[in-house]
């Protein structure tokens, strides 16, 4: 089987740790250019121009883009207007109607469009979904809590309108659980604390309706040192189920289930697998745009109240 070219679009953290490693180790892909206005990949033709990079190079077939949402939008459309296939980083756009914007346009173009959301390829997720599916949901808890010192150091678009703050990670456990639960859930409050010197929340806390009336929230925290947590709990009619690190470690009445990737590392293997589910929409002209963990987010934008905490400094 040939392999099909592709360019990368945002040269900086998730790129170099994940997805250049993840085309390099895949047969699928040949990666082809990079476009980045300062990054650049050893032995791989550079643009700093998403035009150029299409005028230029009608071979390349697919364009992946990670770069921070906010500017995402103007790179997906290029790319889908010269007709090719395109993959977006988590969270797909800054806003829902460019997400929907968005897939008019592959449809129009007939090309495959791919809203990632690469938490859901975490080891043990599938698993936890096969396992909640015949049950009746009692509670699902999620704490999500993090040192943003240590995960997007210097990172200040993550602080600006349109860059999510602590639902940067959030949408992370909201892709997990609106990937899980057998039945969809909406949220009814939320509180969303945002420091005075920023403009996106270092903290969040959800509470969701349930069809069935289960109890479920989410804890989001970018203040956590120390230990890193990251967790969704589920008690059902039929035992609890705990998954951990991510989605990468699964724990039901209490017996650790086998790990599929052998280190309960969150992250490892997610990336091959989202290239992997990407060749495959390539191949059959496929779409995937499932927006319901960003509606989440956009929910707790719109319903949720406002309260302002100390000042966050690096
Ligand atoms: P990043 O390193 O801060 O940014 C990636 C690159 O995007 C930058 O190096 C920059 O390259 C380009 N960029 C930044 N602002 C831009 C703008 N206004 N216009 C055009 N290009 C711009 O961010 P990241 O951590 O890789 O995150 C990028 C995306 O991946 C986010 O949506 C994030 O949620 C997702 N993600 C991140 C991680 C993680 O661990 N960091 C994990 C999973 C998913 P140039 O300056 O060279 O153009």
């Amino acid at each position: 089987m040939m392999s099909v070219r592709i360019a990368l679009a945002g040269i900086g953290k998730i790129a170099g740790d994940q997805h250049v490693p993840s085309i390099a180790a895949s047969p699928d892909w040949e990666l082809a250019a990079t476009v980045s206005r300062h990054g650049r990949i050893d032995g791989v033709e550079a643009f700093t121009d998403i035009e150029r990079l299409l005028a230029c190079r009608p071979d390349i077939e697919v364009v992946s883009l990670c770069m921070p949402p906010a500017p995402r939008f103007e790179y997906a459309a290029a790319a889908l207007r010269a007709g090719r296939h395109v993959m977006l980083e988590k969270p797909p756009g800054a806003t829902l109607a460019e997400c929907v914007a968005l897939e008019a346009l592959a449809r129009e173009k007939g090309v495959s469009l791919y809203a990632t959301w690469h938490s859901r390829e975490a080891a043990q997720v599938e698993k936890a979904g096969a396992w909640l599916r015949d049950k009746r949901l009692v509670s699902a808890t999620i704490i999500w809590k993090e040192d943003v010192r240590r995960w997007h150091p210097g990172q200040d678009w993550i602080w600006r309108a349109g860059g999510l703050g602590v639902f940067d990670p959030g949408v992370n456990a909201l892709s997990i659980l609106t990937a899980i639960l057998p039945e969809p859930v909406h949220l009814k409050a939320a509180t969303l604390e945002v420091p005075e010197n920023r403009e996106t929340p270092i903290a969040a806390s959800l509470d969701f309706a349930h069809p069935g009336g289960a109890e479920v929230t989410a804890v989001f925290d970018w203040r956590q040192q120390g230990d890193q947590t990251w967790t969704i709990d589920v008690e059902t009619d039929a035992g609890r189920m705990r998954l951990a690190d991510g989605g990468a470690t699964l724990t039901i009445d209490g017996r650790k289930q086998a790990d599929a990737d052998g280190d309960g590392n969150a992250l490892q293997g997610e990336y091959p697998r989202l290239y992997a589910r990407m060749a495959k929409l390539v191949r059959s002209g496929g779409m995937d745009m499932d927006l319901s963990p960003m509606i989440h987010v956009a929910d707790a934008f719109l319903l949720g109240r406002r309260v302002t905490v100390e000042p966050f400094d690096e």
